[in-house]
């Protein structure tokens, strides 16, 4: 028999049983090095999840919004420009944050319902001849609409300019395929209490190699800076 509430919403998930029997644990030093026991796993099966090979994984105590505000703050500065497709309230409610934050937003409207439109964002990275823009975001599953954009073939569609891809996973990553490395995305956002089927509080970030260089190291909590993970 089964006690779990029949919430059939993107999150937050049902919790497995036997995750919620695995968190039922003494509390162990998070600065000591049974911690980096526990931690060092998850990292490696967080990889798994996304799809990367090399590249680090940094997981913030957090909501996924949170999540997607460190991978604004910590690469852009205020005046950057990004662009933007438009089609739901989480792509739009990342918009909000961008602009909210200095960013100077490129916005593709797209009627809900649809994914982000390739050609488009094609046409806008082609004209961008000054290469002003430095990010392109995309959010992977529009949890509004239930439309699923393809990230591989943005990446595609952004041909030779050199923009990174920065992607909303939040209600995909764990639920769908997802191929960080084989789609070249510089970073994936998603959040516990969706796909990964865990309590809700944790941001969980896939940096590529080439970001990762340069991440700023705001909001690297504690643990990661003591496991060496940031
Ligand atoms: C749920 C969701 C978010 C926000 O996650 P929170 O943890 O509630 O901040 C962002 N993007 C998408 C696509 C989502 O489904």
């Amino acid at each position: 028999m089964s006690f779990q509430n029949p919430v059939f919403i993107p999150g937050p998930t049902n919790i497995p049983e036997s995750v919620r029997k695995a968190c039922d644990m003494p509390t162990i030093d998070h600065r000591s090095p049974a911690f980096a026991r526990v931690f060092k796993p998850a990292v490696a099966g967080v990889k798994k999840v996304l799809g990367m090979g090399t590249g680090e994984v940094i997981i913030l105590p957090s909501t996924g919004t949170g999540g997607w505000e460190a991978a604004i703050s910590n690469t852009l500065s205020p005046g950057d420009t990004v662009l933007a497709a438009r089609f739901g309230m989480f792509s739009h409610r990342w918009i909000d944050m961008c602009q909210r934050h200095g960013l100077n937003v490129e916005i593709i409207e797209t009627p809900w319902g649809e994914g982000a439109p390739l050609s488009r964002i094609a046409e806008a990275l082609r004209a961008d001849t000054g290469r002003r823009i430095k990010a392109v975001l995309a959010t992977h599953n529009e949890t509004a609409t239930g439309v699923r954009s393809d990230i591989g073939g943005i990446r595609k569609a952004m041909g030779d300019h050199p923009a990174l891809l920065f992607v909303d996973g939040v209600s995909s990553i764990g639920s769908m395929p997802f191929d960080m490395e084989g789609w070249g995305v510089d970073i994936a956002v998603a959040g516990s209490q969706k796909g990964f089927m865990l309590p809700a509080g944790l941001a969980i970030l896939g940096i590529s190699p080439k970001r990762s260089r340069q991440w700023r190291g705001q909001g690297c909590p504690a643990p990661f800076l003591i496991s060496g993970t940031c």
